[in-house]
């Protein structure tokens, strides 16, 4: 069985083509500036068709039925998804309303959705949402202690974001560590451009520091993470800036570019430093504080853990940066807990997680809508 997975953003598609019998890729790639001025591909519907001509181009396919899955990452799946879905008309519309929460990533999200249903009508697709693995945390995890009319009426709450990238790596953990993740305690880091942190029992997040928005948490290239809101008012009020301006300051300008004032790359952050730069210096150190603040707090919600495993960009590639979290771990909890480094893969994650929804007995026979 031959698995296309898609990732759209506003302006982009990217893809890999898995064979079900092996983890690697056959083919990747990306298709850029759908819609921009000048571009020969407006749509995504364009992008989809020029994806797969690409496939049949290079002869990594010779004929379109090859594929026989689509897995689609989708990034805000509300409270109305729990696990990867099926995709008809249904689930469309639930999509289209989870757009509201997600309002960059969504409605690109459903645009190639809706390019490869046109493409290939009559191959089950399916959806698996960034937000379906936070789905099971407790109330007192998710809930804001704001007026629960606003959670009501608007939804607001922690949904947690990275879901697919942090089931990823637990999987692979539980395999490192020769353990089924029902007994295994774990703490996830997704250190990247945008970085997360989730608490794991038994398998199941418990915990996530991303919130509402990708806003919430730990500091990242330029979203500021956990702030006093309150300072957050009176900077709009003595800047007299807008909503959507203070938007883009804390999403677009803070974190390790606002600090440093230099950039949002970590490599550079690192070699600003080793020249001396003290504003790069301050940007590393709150950048790992707030690391350590948080698998703190999530060692003592799990009551310990067998394992705390980095990823991303960031986690897979700084030894430096992972041997200093192994000898803290190792001189204050000790060798139980063993420090991890596991490079994630958020395309293979959706590739099985499609292919484990195909296969199930009730979908194979079901006529695809
Ligand atoms: P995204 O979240 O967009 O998928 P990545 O996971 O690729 O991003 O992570 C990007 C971050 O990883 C950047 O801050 C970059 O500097 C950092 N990074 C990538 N490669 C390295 C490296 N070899 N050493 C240190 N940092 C790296």
């Amino acid at each position: 069985m031959k698995i296309l997975v898609i990732n759209c953003g506003s302006s982009s598609i990217k893809y890999k083509l898995y064979s079900s019998d092996s983890d690697k890729p056959l083919d990747k790639g990306l298709i850029e500036k759908i819609g921009e001025k000048g571009s020969a591909v407006k749509n995504h519907s364009q992008g989809v068709r020029k994806l797969v001509s690409g496939l049949l181009g290079r002869k990594v396919i010779s004929r379109l039925d090859e594929i026989e899955t689509i897995g689609h990452r989708v990034v805000h799946g509300g409270e109305a998804f729990r696990e990867p879905r099926l995709i008809n008309p249904q689930v469309i519309k639930k999509i289209r309303e989870c757009s509201k929460l997600a309002p960059l990533h969504n409605p690109a999200n459903l645009a190639g959705i809706i390019g490869c249903r046109k493409l290939f009508p009559r191959i089950p697709q399916v959806a698996v949402f960034d937000t379906a693995f936070y789905q099971d945390m407790p109330k007192a995890a998710y809930i804001y202690a704001i007026p629960q009319s606003y959670y009501k009426k608007y939804k607001v709450r922690k949904y947690g974001f990275h879901g697919t990238s942090h089931q990823f790596v637990a999987k692979q953990a539980s395999k490192i560590l020769k353990k089924p993740l029902t007994k295994l305690k774990l703490i996830t880091c997704h250190l990247g451009n945008g970085c997360s942190i989730t608490a794991i029992d038994q398998g199941r997040a418990v915990d996530t520091s991303m919130g509402f928005t990708p806003l919430e948490g730990l500091v990242m290239g330029t979203r500021c993470g956990d702030i006093d809101v309150a300072a957050v008012f009176y900077i709009m009020e003595k800047e007299k800036l807008a909503i959507s301006e203070m938007d883009q300051i804390l999403n677009k300008q803070s974190g390790l570019l606002g600090v440093s004032g230099l950039s949002n790359d970590f490599r550079l952050i690192r070699k600003a430093m080793a020249k001396g730069s003290q504003r790069a210096k301050l940007a590393y150190e709150i950048f790992i504080h707030r690391i350590k603040k948080y698998i703190g707090a999530y060692l003592f919600i799990l009551k310990g853990a067998d394992a705390v495993c980095f990823t991303g960009g960031i986690g897979e590639n700084t030894p430096k940066l992972i041997e200093d979290f192994r000898q803290s771990t190792l001189r204050f909890l000790g060798s139980k807990t063993k420090i991890l480094v596991i490079p994630t893969d958020e395309e293979l994650m959706i590739a099985h997680l499609a292919c484990g929804l195909i296969n199930k007995p009730q979908n194979k026979k079901r006529k695809i809508k």
